[in-house]
């Protein structure tokens, strides 16, 4: 059960709701959002919701009987937008880009993406400069200094910033130069992030865990959201299975699946899905026609160059063209209506 409380509700109101759940044999658990001031009651026993929901200080009662409650749809029906301010918004009725290198590598390379995205209309520039290496001899990213000649020149440019956080300690660093933190698959289910991402009023972008299911991903943004963020985007980049002609397997049934189970936004990895740089393009179109509200993928002026991911990289051309591809598609998909 999810109760929004009335911000007037008074210290002994919220008592007597607590009390009054406990005795139903629900536990009870407060969330403070920027957005909200919540009650979450777990339990499995049947009651009465008009006994409760008449009860002084509440704004709304739903009984969510998902694992996951407020990243859930049967608790907020409309879709959430994200608004990263000037006029850049990932949303349910729109079609995000966000391109970019998988590594940020220098300042002419910055410069040079930031020109092809600025040519190409795209508003949101994704990039590490924490990478999560398979081996720890491999090139580990630009750090933070990196972030902020980054973030001065995307700033410049009106480009929002898209970029993964690896571990608590960077939250507050990365702070006044992140548009979006990006959750690793790596980092998924690293419960200690997640909480304390939720401390942050800024966007998070949480990808699927290497080998988790969907229902795992959204309980990854409850965490977030119960500690006080609601403002998530869920991705799909693909899963681990024993498939092994692709790097991983994009799992588009992911799409419809999210967007019916839950209210957050929907963006979808090709880049790491397939691994397969002349394969991305489809995959991306693919993920527009399955309901993604956006497509995040990788590009470099020379992708051969890339200091990592460069077989999964589009050069600029081919991301001028897929960006072009992603739009039309959507247009057409917004024409499609199956059932
Ligand atoms: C990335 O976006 O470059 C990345 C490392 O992604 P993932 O966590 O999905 O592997
Ligand atoms: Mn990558």
């Amino acid at each position: 059960m999810i109760i929004q409380l009335k911000e007037s509700i008074s210290d002994s109101q919220k008592d007597s709701l607590i009390a009054e759940v406990n005795k139903i044999g629900y536990k009870t658990t407060e969330v403070k959002t920027q957005l909200g001031d919540y009650l979450i009651g777990i339990g499995k026993k049947d009651f009465d919701i008009r006994k409760i929901g008449q009860m002084e200080g509440i704004q709304d009662i739903h009984i969510v009987s998902d694992e996951y409650k407020l990243v859930s749809k049967k608790w907020k029906v409309s879709p959430t937008t994200i608004d990263l301010g000037d006029g850049v918004c990932i949303k349910d009725g729109d079609m995000a880009i966000i391109a970019g290198p998988c590594s940020i590598e220098s300042e002419d390379q910055i410069k040079k993406v930031i020109a092809h995205l600025q040519e190409s209309g795209i508003r949101m520039m994704r990039g590490g400069v924490f990478k999560p290496r398979t081996s720890p001899y491999a090139f580990r990213g630009m750090g933070i200094e990196g972030l902020k000649l980054w973030h001065e020149l995307a700033s410049a440019a009106g480009i929002k910033i898209v970029t993964e956080v690896m571990q608590v300690s960077q939250i507050e660093e990365m702070y006044p130069y992140t548009d979006v933190y990006q959750v690793g698959a790596r980092n998924t289910q690293n419960f200690n992030l997640l909480d304390e991402l939720g401390k942050v009023d800024k966007a998070v972008m949480i990808k699927r865990g290497i080998s988790g299911t969907i229902e795992e991903l959204l309980q990854s943004a409850e965490y977030v959201f119960s500690g006080g963020n609601e403002k998530l985007i869920l991705c799909e980049r693909g899963i681990r299975t024993y498939e092994r002609a692709s790097r991983n397997t994009l799992d588009l049934n992911a799409v419809p699946i999210l967007k019916a189970k839950s209210h957050l936004p929907v963006i979808v990895d090709p880049s790491h899905g397939i691994g397969i740089r002349e394969y991305v393009p489809q995959m991306a179109l693919a993920g527009v026609m399955a309901g993604a509200d956006g497509i995040i993928y990788e590009t470099h002026e020379v992708p051969e160059k890339a200091y990592s991911d460069g077989q999964q990289t589009l050069d600029f051309a081919q991301s001028a063209r897929l960006a072009d591809w992603i739009r039309k598609t959507f247009e057409m998909r917004k024409g499609f209506e199956l059932l």
